[in-house]
């Protein structure tokens, strides 16, 4: 297990790990209040969510993976969040839900 990215909060930690894993790489997020819920490590808790990738040899394509897809979350999003049949809350930029994968309705 290897750590390769600290997110701002647990919706961006669970969309780089849905990446992650996309890509071939699993991937798991802990901490933050996922890590409340589950009730383990319970010294972390309130700490911000980190992504981990299960195989330490594929944490280096992992880390180039994810500041690639960082920094096009992060980058200002044109337009209003939109939110899926789902539930979840979705950034403009996104096409598609990272959730479930439903299409963004038009
Ligand atoms: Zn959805």
């Amino acid at each position: 297990m290897k750590d390769v990215h600290e997110a701002l909060n647990l919706r961006e930690a669970n969309m780089v790990a849905t990446y992650l894993e996309d890509q071939g790489i699993l991937a798991d997020v802990r901490g933050g209040a996922y890590q409340a819920v589950v009730g383990e490590l319970s010294n972390i808790r309130g700490t911000l969510p980190r992504v981990w990738v299960l195989e330490d040899g594929d944490a280096e394509r992992a880390a180039r993976l994810v500041a690639t897809f960082v920094a096009s979350l992060r980058a200002t999003p044109e337009g209003e969040p939109w939110v899926c049949a789902c539930g979840e809350t979705l950034e403009p930029q996104f096409q598609s839900c990272w959730k479930c994968q439903a299409p963004k309705p038009v």
